[in-house]
């Protein structure tokens, strides 16, 4: 049998495993076993790959394999689970990147053969351009997540139509380029296509941020998908096409659990970020309720229903394992217990029920948003743990407020809310957090998991 026969069952084993490995992803249960099918998938495309005939130059590819993989294993092994959000944005835009390169150096070696044919230059067009938005956007998402550029939305007047008209030129450069235009005129698209990137993802605000890494994720799967074309690569095709889609319905039901439209989102910026700046600066004096460990624990002891609100807090403090502690404490005194889980909580999709899981949570008091809302009205105590924006009911009633529309857990129904935090600060969003005023709440300053270990050893000795 010819070698490309045994690459092509090769590419199908892999790209079978890949859909095995997604299907995994969607339980915590199976995820660990859609990790393991995933990465076997990835090493036979790999071997299938690099066996082929016409690979000679393995010197530059091992180099390029023992760097990347030294690289990849010290970042994998260091990465904190909260910063993995920013990781999964870089590496996005390294996938941008690699298209872009691919087109250009596709062309510059058809370029010594005789000019491409306009089904090749269609290919490294599109490839360049979804490219070059992919880059810079995942740049600068980077940036946001990482705290090096403002969450805040950065607006500017007239941005949709400067984003409109690049997008046109951007465009027209493509069509241009396809019709026959020259090497420079693949050069200018992508640097039009890495403005427009730039300008898109600038203005969206910290609230709408998982929308927009998801969306990345989608769009760096269609840079892959077009690479694979260039490249004659099916299997290229079938991976970028899976990331393609599977970041697209990741968007669809983000903006569903948000209540954003994703031409909003996409749009950028709405609700304002002078409005949330207004809101942050609003928190001055006024006056909170400071709650003592010890009040904490008495409240809780008092209670028959206590729902504990995970949150971006939870993840820095790593306070999932006291709050197990937590919960089989108060199971044990006879309190239902419940965590109420908001679909954008922590810095990425699943963050909450990944990091309760690990810590043996069982997955039936686990519960989502809209199951748990109704009940907060009969819950006791609502616990806070590090979360802040999914509780705001700004969202429900401020409409210049970045938070607006989007549903959140219904903390404030209960009849005690306690809030575990560090601080007065607000969260992702930069906008204050009105419940704290309310005279139900009351605060807990400290870290999640030093306060939470001293709930259980509080709660222990009333036994
Ligand atoms: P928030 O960012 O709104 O609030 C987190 C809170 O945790 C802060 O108020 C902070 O207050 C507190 N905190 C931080 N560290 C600790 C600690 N060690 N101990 C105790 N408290 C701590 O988080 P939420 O989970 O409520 O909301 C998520 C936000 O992130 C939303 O705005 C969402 O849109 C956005 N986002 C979500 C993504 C996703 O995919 N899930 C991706 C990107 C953004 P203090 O500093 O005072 O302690």
């Amino acid at each position: 049998m010819p070698y490309a026969d045994w690459q092509a069952l090769a590419y199908l084993l892999a790209g079978s495993l890949f859909v095995l490995g997604l299907r995994g992803f969607t339980h915590p249960v199976s995820a660990r076993r859609g990790n393991y099918l995933a990465m076997a998938g990835m090493v036979i495309a790999i071997i299938a790959t690099i066996g082929a005939p016409e690979v000679k130059a393995y010197g530059f590819i091992v180099t390029g394999i023992v760097i990347g993989g030294v690289i990849g294993t010290v970042i994998a092994r260091r990465i904190a689970m909260t910063a993995m959000p920013q990781l999964v944005a870089l590496l996005h835009s390294f996938v941008g990147l690699g298209a872009v390169l691919v087109a250009l150096g596709t062309y510059l070696t058809h370029a010594h053969g005789g000019a491409p044919g306009a089904v090749l230059r269609a290919e490294l067009g599109i490839g360049a351009l979804i490219g070059a938005v992919t880059f810079t956007g995942s740049l600068v998402a980077f940036g946001k997540l990482q705290a090096l550029l403002s969450t805040r939305p950065l607006l500017f007047p007239g941005r949709h139509l400067v984003n409109l008209a690049l997008f046109v030129l951007a465009l027209a450069a493509t069509v241009h380029f396809v019709g026959g235009g020259s090497f420079a005129t693949l050069v200018l698209l992508a640097v039009l296509a890495a403005l427009l990137g730039v300008l898109l993802i600038t203005p969206i605000g910290g609230a709408d941020m998982p929308v927009i890494v998801s969306m990345l994720n989608s769009y760096s799967g269609w840079a892959a998908a077009a690479t694979g074309f260039t490249l004659h690569n099916d299997l290229l095709i079938i991976v970028g096409a899976l990331v393609g889609f599977s970041g697209a319905i990741l968007s669809y039901i983000m903006c569903r659990a948000m209540n954003r439209s994703i031409v909003s989102v996409v749009l950028g910026g709405f609700g304002g970020g002078d409005a949330a700046a207004a809101a942050a600066a609003a928190s001055g004096d006024r006056p909170v309720r400071v709650a003592a460990v010890e009040d904490a624990a008495f409240l809780m002891d008092n209670a028959s229903k206590v729902f504990i609100v995970p949150g971006y807090g939870m993840a820095v403090a790593q306070a999932q394992h006291a709050l197990n502690e937590l919960r089989e404490m108060l199971g044990e005194k006879g309190i239902e217990v419940k965590f109420a889980i908001h679909p954008v909580a922590g810095r990425m999709p699943g963050h909450m029920n990944v990091l309760l899981a690990e810590a043996d949570v069982p997955y039936e008091q686990v519960v989502e948003m809209e199951e748990v809302n109704p009940e907060f009205s009969a819950c006791d105590v609502a616990l806070v743990v590090g979360a802040n924006d999914v509780t705001n009911p700004a969202a429900k009633t401020n409409k210049a407020s970045p938070l607006y529309g989007m549903p959140i857990l219904e903390v404030y129904k209960a009849r005690h809310v306690l809030f575990i935090k560090r601080s007065m600060k607000p969260g992702y969003s930069g906008v204050d957090n009105e419940l704290f005023y309310r005279d139900n709440c009351a605060l807990v300053f400290g870290d999640a998991k030093a306060v939470c270990e001293k709930l259980v050893a509080e709660l222990r000795g009333r036994h």
